[in-house]
Order: structure tokens, then sequence, then C-alpha cells
């Protein structure tokens, strides 16, 4: 049970970040070790203050939560989903080229601008996804090109997925 609570984010049941990092370094090693692919994607609710403000911290709370469902909906057994901080989430994807993780992502996203969040008129997120590559790769180097494709999707208005050249 403790165990459970110190590896949870408490909001949405996702892994907290803690764990995804303890787990990324350890897929890493095996990615490295046996030369698999392994993919990261970097996700955040487009516009989610102004969600707060017009419709109250409690509705941003349960958008959190049904985000975090539609994620774990379109995600497989074996992928690795967690809350990043606040509006932000991670998914680690192993055994997975840059090209699949961009069409998994241009499905993701799709199918948030499509949900119908608690009467919302839409709700979107950008995406920002790279690969490791098999070199000298470090989580802290993949997760920063997997955070400027992300900002280059908001810079491009949002709604979108960027896949990182490395
Ligand atoms: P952008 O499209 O550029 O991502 O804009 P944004 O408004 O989503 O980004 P910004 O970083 O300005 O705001 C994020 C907001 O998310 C602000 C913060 O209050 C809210 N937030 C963070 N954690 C929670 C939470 O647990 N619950 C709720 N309701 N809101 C949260
Ligand atoms: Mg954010
Ligand atoms: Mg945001």
């Amino acid at each position: 049970m403790l165990e459970t609570l110190s590896i949870t984010d408490q909001l949405t049941g996702l892994n907290n970040r803690r764990y995804f990092d303890e787990r990324f370094e350890v897929e890493l090693g095996i990615a490295h070790r046996y030369k698999k692919h392994l993919s990261l994607v970097l996700i955040d609710i487009d516009h989610f203050k102004s969600i707060n403000d017009s419709c109250g911290h409690l509705v941003g709370d349960q958008i959190l939560k049904e985000f975090s469902r539609l994620l774990r909906a379109n995600i497989r057994a074996t992928d690795l989903l967690a809350r990043w901080g606040g509006e932000e989430f991670i998914l680690l994807l192993p055994e997975t080229t840059a090209e699949n993780a961009r069409v998994l992502a241009e499905k993701i996203c799709a199918a948030v601008s499509e949900h119908s969040f608690l009467g919302m008129d839409q709700v979107t997120a950008s995406f920002g996804v790279t690969e490791m590559n098999h070199t000298k790769d470090s989580t802290v180097e993949a997760i920063r090109r997997a955070d400027d494709a992300l900002y280059q999707a908001k810079e491009e208005g949002r709604n979108r997925v960027i896949l990182a050249s490395c």
C-alpha cells in the first residue's frame, strides 16, 4: 500500500515522475544493451490555465483525470505512462521507432481533440516525440529533445505532434 502510494500520482492514478525516472533508466539500459528501439513522448494540454480560469480548478482536475484515462486507453500494457507534472504527461515506448511513436502520438492527439470533456467545446494537447539513439544518449538529453519538439508544437499553433530531429 505504502509502496503503491509512493509511485502513484494521487489525482490521476498514473505513475508519478519519480517512478518514471527510475524505470526510464532501466529501460534505457536494456535498449542500449540489446540495441532496441525506445521512444519518448512529452504531452502538454493546451491552454490549460484558461480552462481553470473559466471553469474552475475542480473542473480542471476532472479534465486531468479524464485526459489520463484517454491516454491509458490508447497505449499498450508494456508502455510506461506517467504524470510528469501539472498538465504534462510523459510516455515511454519500448521497441518503438520514432516513426511509430509519431503515428501513435498523432492518434492520441486526434482522440483528445475529438473527445468531449465535460461538455467543453474542445480540449487539445501538443506532443513532442523523440527516439533514443544507441550511442551516448542519456535520459536527460532525450527529455530535452522531446521538450524542444513540444515547444515547437506550441509555437506552430498547438494541437499537433512534432518529431525531434536528432
Ligand atoms: P500552453 O498551451 O502553452 O501549455 O498553456 P497552458 O495554459 O496549458 O500552460 P501554463 O503553464 O501557463 O498553465 C498550466 C496550468 O495548469 C496552470 C496551473 O494552475 C494548472 N495546473 C497544474 N496542475 C494542476 C492541477 O493539478 N489541477 C488543476 N486544476 N490545474 C493544474
Ligand atoms: Mg505545461
Ligand atoms: Mg499546457
